[in-house]
């Protein structure tokens, strides 16, 4: 990983934004800037230095994976000793205001933090800064995506041999989850979604002790951790023949999945991309039961800035990597979601999820 490059583009960010210092609070944050995957530790970046505190339980780790950055071990909280540093080396490098992750610091810590320093010290809420930088991958993160991608759709194929009528949802979450770890998943990037029959029409309907009813759709959304980078698709199945109404509502959001994708490019607003899946769902009369947003930006977590919703501004840049996953969900009927994770490239987009979207009839 480059951080060497993220270090330096930091360091202009933070003169950019008028901060003399940046308190870095958020774990996926650090990893991005030192490559630090421990669970407690916070990272001041400063024009001249980048220091990380911890503690001695990851003096080892720290050691061994941090880049570019000094490791601070301490017996004090790493905020703490944070803090205590900055007043010791404020004067002699001009750090007059320092910024905080609003986003991420708790109030508590905030007001530790002040005690600890001085009144000379401004703090200031960043904006998501680090974030920003995350939302374009380099080709190393978009090959870490692309493996977690594959390793990840091979469980579909799990799930697959696992629902049948009768089946606990559990049982096919915990089956996909046990196939994932022994492939060598670091873990799931959320709580599998195995939502079926009149389930199906919960969005976020995770895997229960319900067992699969004898016809109905099943929405199985998922992701695994490899290499700290999430995957995330959903697909959904349906147990014995659909009628009718089932099929016209898994070929709008299939259409509309496929709108949003091709409206992907480089330049485009990502609420143009969530227009492009509404406006399908609408004419096929199934606007009002698309309840959520078209899509999230995905990486180091699953749930990342652009945020691929109504009327948002960002635009999408080569690099950046999103999910398109449209759904539609009629409260005591079932629901449906498809979900693929793409790459915005300098022609289009690319779809890393390899799995077919033909509707699956178990
Ligand atoms: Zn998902
Ligand atoms: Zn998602």
């Amino acid at each position: 990983m480059n951080h060497a490059g993220r270090q330096c583009r930091l360091k202009t960010v933070l003169e950019q934004n008028r901060l003399d210092a940046l308190l870095v609070s958020h774990l996926p944050n650090i990893r991005y800037i030192s490559g630090f995957t421990g669970s407690a530790g916070v990272l001041l970046a400063t024009e001249s230095a980048i220091l990380l505190f911890t503690d001695g339980r990851y003096k080892e780790q720290a050691r061994t994976e941090v880049v570019g950055a000094r490791v601070v071990i301490g017996r004090k909280s790493a905020l703490t000793a944070a803090g205590e540093w900055l007043n010791a080396h404020r004067k002699k490098l001009g750090i007059r205001v320092a910024g905080i992750e609003a986003q991420h610091l708790r109030v508590a810590e905030r007001d530790q933090l002040r005690k600890v320093l001085r009144s000379n010290l401004r703090l200031r809420e960043a904006p998501p800064l680090i974030e920003r930088m995350r939302m374009v991958k380099d080709d190393e993160e978009i090959d870490n995506l692309r493996c977690a991608v594959r390793l990840g759709a091979s469980l579909f194929d799990v799930a697959l041999k696992m629902i049948r009528p009768g089946t606990k949802e559990i049982e096919v979450a915990a089956e996909m989850e046990y196939e994932a770890r022994k492939a060598g998943g670091e873990g799931m990037s959320f709580e599998t979604i195995v939502a079926a029959g009149p389930r199906s029409a919960l969005p976020h309907g995770r895997a229960s002790n319900a067992a699969i009813p004898a016809a109905g759709f099943v929405v199985c959304d998922f992701g695994i951790i490899l290499a700290g980078y999430c995957s995330d698709m959903t697909r959904t199945v349906h147990v014995s023949k659909p009628n009718a109404d089932a099929e016209k509502m898994y070929d709008a959001v299939r259409e509309a999945q496929q709108a949003a994708i091709d409206r992907v490019r480089p330049g485009v607003s990502v609420g143009e991309v969530d227009h492009a899946a509404r406006k399908v769902l609408t004419a096929r009369g199934f606007g009002k039961y698309f309840t959520h947003s078209t899509g999230h930006g995905v990486g180091l977590e699953i749930h990342e800035p652009p945020r691929v919703a109504r009327g948002q501004p960002d635009l999408l840049r080569s690099g950046m990597v999103i999910t398109i996953e449209p759904g539609a969900y009629v409260s005591g009927g079932g629901g449906v979601r498809i979900e693929d994770m793409v790459v915005v490239t300098e022609g289009g987009c690319e779809v890393l999820t390899p799995t077919s979207k033909e509707l699956v009839i178990l």
